[in-house]
């Protein structure tokens, strides 16, 4: 399978990692639209929120409180959580990743 993100979790492309876990990897977004913009992907590779199933529904909560504990490590007063899906939602990686964004866009 050709995924960039499942290259970036195998560590077979460069990228600043924020945060590692067993089920999470979270990295600066290469091309940032506010002064913080992590991506934070689960490791197990789903496509997008439409590939989603009943099972991944703690994996999903799980992500939500890798973001929250990002932005409390961060200091973050506020924050927005963005998911796009599928191309007409401006989803370009088609593995699941949650944005978090944080400051004045630019
Ligand atoms: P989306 O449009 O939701 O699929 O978001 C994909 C995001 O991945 C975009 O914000 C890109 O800037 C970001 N991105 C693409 N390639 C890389 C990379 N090699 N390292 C870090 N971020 C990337
Ligand atoms: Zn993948």
């Amino acid at each position: 399978m050709d995924c960039l993100f499942c290259k970036i979790i195998n560590k077979e492309a460069p990228v600043d990692i924020v945060y590692d876990d067993d089920k999470f990897l979270a990295f600066n977004d290469i091309n940032p639209k506010a002064p913080i913009h992590i991506l934070i992907v689960p490791k197990k590779h789903i496509s997008s929120v439409d590939h989603l199933e009943i099972g991944d529904k703690e994996l999903m909560g799980e992500l939500i409180l890798i973001a929250q504990k990002i932005a409390r490590e961060k200091k973050l007063k506020g924050y927005k959580l963005i998911i796009n899906v599928g191309r007409e939602g401006g989803q370009i990686i088609d593995h699941l990743h949650l944005h978090l964004l944080a400051g004045k866009p630019k």
